[in-house]
């Protein structure tokens, strides 16, 4: 994702531009008396209106919209009065106003941008996990909740859920720090062996969810195997930390989100009771163990 996402124009806001502009352009034609003197320049303002709306809406892009749009109706008006007889246009009165409303535009689209932004970042903020860098546990949620709509429609939706052996064990003998190093280096193995489609999560402690879209059971054990073997060869100065993964598939009979990771939880923990360091399909049946 590259940018931030901008929410649908609501009708209202609609009905707001269309009447911010119609002001103006209306009074022009059908109460002239209205647009004399300093007035004149006032009302011509409310054609400012739509930018604010837009900038909180679309951002940039909105910005530059109402701003056309007030220009291109300021510019109609100032051409149809001389020629409906009404009276020459007022080019001094026409260049302020454009000068203005660009002023304006410019600043309410910087403004919007640096909104949006922070609001872009603060949202990231809010679905990663500080320690490793990877989705945290909300983020998962929120795209298993998709994958699971998907695979209602007939989309092969597998998770694995994977959870370090015996790690308190190795907080106790290496500190917490060293520790936290073993979580980061598992969530580097997990984003390198993750494809874009997909997504791996830190999902609690030592736990890490991953959803593989559009897969069987079968790629999803490679994906766990090729995860669980790369961590034996961590690269960190301590005795390797071995993994246990439990893989499961969802089937129609899954009535929510909670019923696969539910699956996959179970499949973990018939790994964990097998002796840990294995890969465990949601059957239960176990595919990979220490000894292969
Ligand atoms: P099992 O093989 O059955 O999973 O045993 P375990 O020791 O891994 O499981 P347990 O749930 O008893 O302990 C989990 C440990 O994970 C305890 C906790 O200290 C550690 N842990 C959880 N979050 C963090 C973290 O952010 N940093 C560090 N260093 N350790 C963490
Ligand atoms: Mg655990
Ligand atoms: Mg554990």
């Amino acid at each position: 994702m590259t940018g931030f996402a901008h929410k649908p124009l609501p009708f209202q806001a609609l009905v707001i531009t269309g009447a911010a502009l119609a002001v103006p352009a209306l009074s022009s034609f059908f109460a002239p008396e209205w647009m004399t003197g300093d007035a004149r320049a006032l009302i011509w303002l409310t054609a400012l209106v739509p930018a604010f709306l837009f900038a909180y809406y679309k951002g940039w892009q909105g910005v530059l919209v109402a701003l056309g749009l007030a220009l291109a109706v300021l510019a109609s008006v100032h051409v149809a009065l001389p020629l409906l007889g009404s009276s020459e246009p007022d080019w001094s009165l026409l260049a302020g106003v454009a000068v203005v409303y660009v002023g304006v535009c410019l600043g309410v689209g910087i403004l919007a941008d640096l909104l949006h932004r922070a609001r872009y970042e603060a949202e990231q903020q809010a679905l990663t996990d500080t320690l490793t860098a990877l989705p945290n546990r909300r983020h998962a949620m929120l795209v298993l909740e998709r994958a699971f709509a998907a695979a209602a429609r007939g989309v092969p939706v597998c998770v694995a859920l994977f959870d370090l052996d015996k790690f308190k064990d190795f907080n106790d003998c290496h500190g917490h720090v060293a520790g936290d190093q073993v979580l980061r280096f598992f969530g580097r193995v997990l984003k390198g062996y993750t494809r874009a489609m997909d997504l791996s999560a830190r999902f609690g402690g030592e736990e890490f969810l991953c959803v593989l879209l559009d897969g069987d059971e079968e790629g999803a054990l490679v994906f766990a195997e090729r995860v669980r073997q790369r961590l034996k060869t961590s690269e960190l100065p301590f005795d390797p930390v071995t993994v246990s993964c439990g893989v499961a598939a969802y089937t129609q009979e899954m009535g929510t989100i909670e019923d696969l990771v539910a699956a996959a939880d179970k499949a973990l923990y018939a790994a964990k009771r097998g002796g840990r360091d294995r890969i465990v399909l949601a059957d239960p049946r176990p595919v990979s163990s220490s000894s292969r």
